[in-house]
């Protein structure tokens, strides 16, 4: 498993606000806040996947994350980051938000606060979510007859100031997870690192990756709202066909030379889930099938033949990319 999930979610979170910016659309700003705490969230996993990875005990562990469960008919559990130790799976829901925080009750959330005092942000309680996913987790060993204790901590990546303390210990910085961990109760009763890495496949097995996909949807952009055709890749203006794989932006004079792959990819990302080779010819103002063709076989999509209409589906969860996406 790895963060391709989420890199894949945030790429195309970037070519909306590109294809958004062409006509000032109305929803710029809910993208890029969706894409600011995306951003955030996935850099606050990341520093605590680096801190985990340079820890050494007496005993084995395993790291996974980014993992969702069903828990009942579909009722989900996700997990940003899950330790299996011999005797517990420890989940750690991260939160890479900084300044003053202040935990309120009634209803229970995380306020962020400026200098005066004055709430200038308000957060679901992490503590809250945490509990939740620990109930889910549980019930997912449950069904599947897997004895573990599960544990868990809200780890706080980005240095808060609390202007008071949460009472039931349960929200950390990140380098108090070292201690956390250690207080493992090592002995003959708890799982091998064999047994662990069993345990982490099982995992593996049973996520089922959220596809957000068409992104579109999730922000109640209509079809007609974007720009769909081919658009530079540095700065999101129209592009011209120079050659063959060149194309040229109006605005800055790059060379973009991904052009097709992109903008089909954007399709799926974005737009939707299918395309006939009609829309391919539309998209690029091609004059003969085969081109369309030719980009259909690079992209490996799979063929749905309906009655007479064909179209063709791309594969999200085997993310096979016709090229590296530009972070
Ligand atoms: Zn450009």
């Amino acid at each position: 498993m790895n963060r391709s999930f989420s890199e894949l979610n945030r790429y195309g979170l970037k070519r909306i606000l590109m294809r958004a910016n062409l006509q000032q659309h109305r929803k710029m700003s809910d993208i890029r806040f969706r894409l600011y705490t995306l951003g955030a969230g996935i850099a606050g996993e990341q520093k605590v996947l680096d801190y985990l990875k340079n820890l050494r005990f007496g005993f084995p562990f395993r790291v996974l994350w980014d993992i969702r469960l069903e828990v009942s008919s579909r009722q989900y559990v996700q997990i940003d980051l899950l330790v299996l130790t011999p005797t517990r799976a420890i989940i750690y829901e991260v939160k890479n938000i900084g300044g003053r925080l202040r935990f309120e009750d009634n209803p229970a959330r995380l306020d962020k606060v400026d200098a005066d005092g004055f709430i200038s942000d308000s957060f679901e309680c992490p503590v809250l979510q945490l509990e939740e996913e620990m109930a889910g987790l549980r019930q997912w060993l449950e069904m599947n007859r897997i004895s573990s204790t599960v544990d868990g901590a809200v780890v706080m990546t980005a240095n808060p100031v609390f202007e008071q303390a949460k009472k039931d210990g349960r929200v950390f910085r990140l380098r108090e997870i070292r201690r956390h961990l250690a207080t493992e109760r090592t002995g003959p009763s708890g799982r091998s690192g064999p047994q662990i890495e069993e345990l982490a496949k099982l995992f593996m097995r049973a996520h089922e990756p959220y596809f957000p996909f068409p992104l579109r949807n999730q922000f109640n952009i209509q079809e007609n709202e974007l720009y769909w055709g081919p658009i530079c890749s540095d700065c999101g203006e129209l592009v011209i066909r120079k050659s063959e794989r060149t194309w040229i932006c109006r605005a800055c004079g790059t060379r973009c030379k991904n052009v097709f792959e992109e903008t089909l990819l954007d399709w799926f990302l974005l737009k939707g889930r299918l395309i006939s080779s009609e829309d391919i010819r539309h998209l690029f103002s091609l004059a003969d099938r085969r081109s369309a063709s030719w980009i259909i076989r690079r992209f490996e999509l799979d063929r749905i033949q309906d009655s007479r209409l064909v179209l063709y589906s791309w594969d999200y969860s085997a993310l096979r990319l016709p090229y590296r996406l530009n972070e």
